[in-house]
């Protein structure tokens, strides 16, 4: 299954990700959990990415493709994956689409969890105060949500264009959510 999750900041996809990669038996990839790893190993794409993401702007897309690239060609990706964090542009839609052209393994599903944004800065609160998150500062939140709402609302409607979109309310407990994942997934 090769599956791309879209969602606010703090909408759950990480979290349920990594529920349903153990279902589906295929590895979650968040670009941004690539990138930290990139900051925190002092890589020369990590200092590049660092300060863009601590001010919660985007990092630049030939960055993120080159790092998704190299991680879906890697040999547990082929049985599939589950995306987070990508494409968070209309240009990454084309890039990304461009790329699983090539290695002949299309997206077949965006699921999208739905979650009220009075709830998205209820968790990201909540977040910030358990894993510490460097871009969980209330400045940086207000930007990563106003970059959400310019540049990555429009995702969606990129895959609905496909016919690929799903979308599933993303409120209630982590199980739950799951559950309906799993279902729309089966339809
Ligand atoms: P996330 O963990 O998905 O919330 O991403 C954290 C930060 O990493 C974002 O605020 C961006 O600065 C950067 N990032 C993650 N994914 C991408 C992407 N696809 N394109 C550009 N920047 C990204």
């Amino acid at each position: 299954m090769r599956l791309v999750l879209l969602g606010a900041p703090g909408s759950g996809k990480g979290t349920q990700a990594d529920v349903i990669k153990t279902k589906l038996s295929v590895p979650h990839i968040s670009t941004g959990d690539l990138l930290r790893a990139a900051v925190k190993a002092g890589t020369q794409l990590g200092l590049k990415a660092k300060a863009v993401m601590e001010a919660g702007q985007l990092v630049s897309d030939d960055i993120v493709l080159g790092m998704l690239e190299e991680r879906l060609t890697q040999p547990d990706a082929a049985a599939g994956f589950i995306l987070d964090g990508y494409p968070r542009n209309l240009a990454q839609c084309t890039a990304l689409e461009t790329l699983l052209k090539r290695l002949e393994r299309p997206i077949e599903v965006a699921i999208q969890l739905d979650v009220p944004s009075e709830l998205i800065v209820e968790r990201i609160a909540t977040r910030a105060a358990v894993q510490g998150r460097q871009d969980d500062t209330p400045e940086t939140v207000r930007e990563r949500l106003r970059v959400y709402a310019q540049q990555t609302e429009p995702v969606a409607g990129y895959f609905a264009q496909e016919g690929k979109l799903k979308v599933v309310d993303g409120v209630g407990e982590l199980g739950e959510i799951t559950q309906r994942v799993l279902a729309a997934l089966s339809r």
